[in-house]
């Protein structure tokens, strides 16, 4: 499958550590901005207990997983915290050939596989105002090994380290002003002059 698709909908990323807050940003913004929709990604990590296969991810093995590799059916696919996870090409291209949005929840490694692909795509990147806070978050889950902790604060600094990659950088200090500021990034992307060509020319014939 090729990548030149021709589209004109947006590609957004959304990246960020974990504990920034990015899923229920992510979420939000969905339910919220109808044209946007989501791209739900394969993993072989094995379902948490509110998880549902197929909303939530595609759960799969790692055969299956290793038979798309060789199927070149990945858009982009990394290895987070020992397991494989895969944005699918097939759904994305379809969404995108219909005029929609498709907004990605996905790490940095697939941002750059992304943006080495489409680099018109828009890469934004959630931090909580500091690390501390980033810990405090964590900590405050109650849902991880204090290993756990370490190895995801460690995986922040990491990828906060790549943040030229990224188009935007939106701070989760309240989260109604982080989706917000989201929001308008997508709008005002949405009326860059060159998304809105046709439009233009529409109007320029129409005044011939
Ligand atoms: P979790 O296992 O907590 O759902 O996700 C762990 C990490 O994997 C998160 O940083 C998430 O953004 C990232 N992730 C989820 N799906 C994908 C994907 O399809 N591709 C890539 N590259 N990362 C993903």
């Amino acid at each position: 499958m090729s990548n030149n698709i021709s589209h004109k909908g947006l590609l957004i990323i959304l990246s960020g550590p974990s504990g920034a807050g990015k899923g229920v940003i992510y979420n939000s913004v969905i339910e919220r901005m109808p044209n946007i929709k989501k791209s739900i990604s394969v993993t072989t990590r094995a379902p948490r207990p509110h998880e549902i296969d197929g909303i939530h991810y595609h759960f799969i093995n790692i055969g299956k997983y290793r038979e798309m590799i060789a199927n070149n059916e990945f858009l982009e696919t990394a290895s987070v915290y020992k397991n494989f996870y895969g944005t699918p090409k097939a759904p994305v291209f379809e969404m995108l050939e219909n005029g929609d949005d498709v907004m990605f929840e996905i790490d940095v490694l697939g941002t750059k596989q992304i943006k080495e692909k489409y680099p018109e795509s828009i890469a934004i990147f959630i931090m909580t105002p500091s690390f501390k806070v980033l810990e405090q978050r964590l900590r405050g889950r109650n849902t991880e090994t204090e290993d756990s902790i370490k190895t995801r604060l460690g995986n922040a600094k990491h990828e906060l380290k790549e943040y030229k990659l990224y188009d935007y950088f939106v701070i989760n200090d309240d989260i109604d002003e982080a989706i917000d500021n989201v929001m308008s990034i997508i709008k005002a992307e949405k009326l860059r002059i060159e998304k809105n060509e046709d439009l233009i020319n529409k109007m320029l014939e129409e005044m011939r």
